[in-house]
Formats: structure tokens, C-alpha cells, sequence
């Protein structure tokens, strides 16, 4: 498929193709937008069945990445990165290395971080060949966790942030006795139940493996409930922290929750979906801006800033959700489509 011609393209300054024949790597680098600063975005390595269905994933995620730390008031652009391949049988260091050196060879346009089917140890290698790279040193630590690099506690911190705050627009009110329920316990989804739990909320999670939920019951005095339907309870808010799509034709139908708000990209099965939620009066968090604490703590660790710089700017993402809130009211607009212009008018100067 052309890339100029493809339905993603929407005007990506730079796209780079690289072919290292001695480790195998095969990768693309998709520069969105550089208007606030470089772009910084995460690579995945996955198994994608053909080089189209890699270009389609690489532009669409570098886009979002603009948008993203547009509404995390960053100076950064968006950019992300793919390898071709599956990480468990294809990757190496020697391929990590060549990867680094595709990174170096954009001098600094594009900065790379963590993502799917990627650990802080290959970007630790990586990081041998370009200085481009950011994520393998965490300075967020998060109830005497050991900072390695993850952003996910600076994820599920920021998101905390973000229901607190959709929980005060829509109610009123804190999160005491407020019912959430919360689909997907792993990294970020169970750090977002601990802290939760000590505002006094009532949980009630699903996962579609047993350890993170166990968990959470023995711990956080935490409801179990099926994955088939966690999205149907009568709770005061659903918090999606597993895969995207969460809300689709047939989920918002029977959704009782007044609040949607969690971790999880591309909550929204489609764009239209967000005007669909605002004529059921259910507000909506958008997903890139209540997750942008993952990009915020990489942009935090290139920096090399201090744990409270980082924390702050972690709890600025409920003032920009009351931002995107208020405005969506005064506009009778979909709160997913307001978010988009405001992170537009940051970038399209
Ligand atoms: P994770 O893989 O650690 O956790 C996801 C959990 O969801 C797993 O425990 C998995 O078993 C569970 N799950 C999968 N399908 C499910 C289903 N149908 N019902 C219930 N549970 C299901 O991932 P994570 O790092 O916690 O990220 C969670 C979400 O947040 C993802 O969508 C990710 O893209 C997004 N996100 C993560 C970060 C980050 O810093 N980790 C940053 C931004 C966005």
C-alpha cells in the first residue's frame, strides 16, 4: 500500500523504512507531528501478519502519541515505532542494537520508549547505540515499589486522578462509597484498585485470569465479578483497564455506569460512539487523555526530573479532564471530540 495514499497518513512528517539483514530487523519509525518537540512515543514488537498491517498500526499509534502528549501539556510531538516480528522467537541484542541505530540515524526526531512485546531491558540495550531513547529509569515510586523504568505506576496514579475527578464533575462528591468497577487487574488496573481502595471506593473487578483479582479481594475487600459482566453492573463508575473497545453498539446498550473512565487505548469502538454516551448522560473520560500518565513519566525520566515534578504534573490530567468536561457541556459536544480539538489547537499552530 502507498504510504501517502494511505487512510492514516494524515500528513505524518516523517516515516522510516529499515531492513537490517544481519539480525533480521525489520521496523518502521512514523514521525507524526513535531509542532510542540521531538517525537516521543514506544516501540512494539509484534507478529504482525504482513508489512500493511504493521504501516496501518505504526501510523495510526504515532498519531495518537500527537494527541496524547498535546493533552499532557508536553513538549513533545508524536512518533512511535514497530518491529516486524514475534518477540519471543525473533528478538535478539544484536537486533536490539540495530534497532538502536535506526532510532540514532532520525538524530533526535524521534525518541523511543517502551510498548507492547518490549522490556526496559531491550531498550537498556538499545539505549548501547542512541542516547534517544527514555523509559529505563523510573523516578515515580509508588507505595516503596522498586522504580525500573515501567511507567504503568504513573499510568494508574494519573487515571486515579482522572476518576477522581469525573467522579467530582458528574457527582459532586468524592470517592467515598462511590461503586467502581474495574475490568482488567493487571499492571495499571491493580495499582488503580490499591489507590482507590484508600479513598474509601467500593470495588468490584474482573480479569480473565484469577491472580490480580485474588488479589484484590483478600486485599481490597474487592467484589469479583465475571468478565461477561463487569460492563453491565449498576456502578457509579466503569473503570476499562484491559484491551480497547470496550464500549461498542452492543456494550453501551446495556451499560448502567454514569462514568467511564480507565486505562485502556481506544476505549471508543468508533469516534461516533462518544455523542452516544452523552445522549445516555454517561460521561466519558477520553482514553488518551486520562492515560497520559505512561508518556508523562517517560518524558519525566528523559528529563531527569524530581518525583514531585513528576507527581504534579501526574494530577494535572483532572484539570484537563474538567477542562474537556465543561467545555463539552457549554458546546453540547461529545467529550471525546472536544478533547481532539483542544489537543489540535495545541498542534496545528
Ligand atoms: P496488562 O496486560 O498488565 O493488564 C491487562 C489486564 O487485562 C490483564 O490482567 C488481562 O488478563 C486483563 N484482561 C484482558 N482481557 C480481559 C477481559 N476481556 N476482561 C477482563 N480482563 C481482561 O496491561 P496494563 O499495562 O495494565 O495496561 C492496561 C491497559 O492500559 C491497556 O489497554 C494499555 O494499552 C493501557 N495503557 C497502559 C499504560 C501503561 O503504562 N502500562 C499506559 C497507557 C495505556
Amino acid at each position: 500500500m502507498s504510504v501517502f495514499d494511505h487512510i492514516e497518513f494524515d500528513e505524518h512528517e516523517h516515516v522510516a523504512f529499515c531492513h537490517d539483514k544481519k539480525t533480521g530487523l525489520k521496523a518502521i519509525i512514523a514521525v507524526h507531528n513535531s509542532y510542540l518537540g521531538p517525537a516521543l512515543g514506544g516501540c512494539r514488537m509484534w507478529p504482525y501478519a504482513n508489512s500493511d498491517e504493521a504501516l496501518n498500526d505504526v501510523l495510526r499509534l504515532s498519531k495518537g502519541m500527537t494527541y496524547k502528549a498535546a493533552m499532557a501539556n508536553l513538549n513533545q510531538g508524536g512518533g512511535k515505532a514497530v518491529i516486524l516480528g514475534d518477540p519471543r522467537v525473533h528478538k535478539s541484542a544484536d537486533m536490539m542494537r540495530a534497532m538502536g541505530r535506526f532510532v540514532e540515524s532520525l538524530s533526535g526526531q524521534y525518541i523511543s520508549a517502551e510498548d507492547s512485546g518490549m522490556s526496559v531491558a531491550d531498550l537498556q540495550i538499545m539505549a548501547e547505540e542512541t542516547t534517544h531513547i527514555s523509559g529505563t529509569k523510573a523516578s515515580y515510586h509508588f507505595a516503596g515499589e522498586e522504580a525500573d523504568g515501567n511507567p504503568a505506576p504513573s499510568t494508574a496514579y494519573g487515571v486515579f486522578t482522572g476518576v477522581k475527578a469525573s467522579v467530582k464533575y458528574h457527582f459532586g462528591s468524592d470517592l467515598q462509597g462511590k461503586k467502581v468497577a474495574i475490568q482488567g487487574l493487571g499492571h495499571v488496573g491493580y495499582r488503580l484498585a490499591e489507590h482507590l481502595h484508600r479513598e474509601g471506593a467500593e470495588l468490584f473487578v474482573a480479569d480473565i485470569y484469577p491472580e490480580g483479582v485474588n488479589r484484590a479481594k483478600e486485599k481490597l475487600n474487592a467484589t469479583i465479578v465475571s468478565p461477561d459482566e463487569i460492563l453491565t453492573l449498576d456502578v457509579d463508575v466503569i473503570a476499562p483497564c484491559a484491551m480497547g473497545a470496550t464500549v461498542n453498539r452492543q456494550s453501551i446498550s446495556t451499560l448502567k455506569a454514569k462514568v467511564i473512565a480507565g486505562a485502556a487505548n481506544n476505549q471508543l469502538a468508533s469516534e461516533d460512539l462518544g455523542e452516544l454516551l452523552k445522549d445516555k448522560g454517561i460521561l466519558y473520560a477520553p482514553d488518551y487523555v486520562i492515560n497520559a500518565g505512561g508518556i508523562i513519566d517517560i518524558y519525566h525520566q528523559k528529563m531527569l526530573s524530581s518525583n514531585e515534578a513528576l507527581k504534579t504534573h501526574l494530577e494535572k490530567i483532572g484539570a484537563t479532564l474538567m477542562e474537556v468536561y465543561t467545555r463539552a457541556d457549554e458546546q453540547n459536544l461529545a467529550t471525546n471530540r472536544v478533547a481532539n480539538t483542544i489537543a489540535e489547537e495545541k498542534f496545528k499552530k
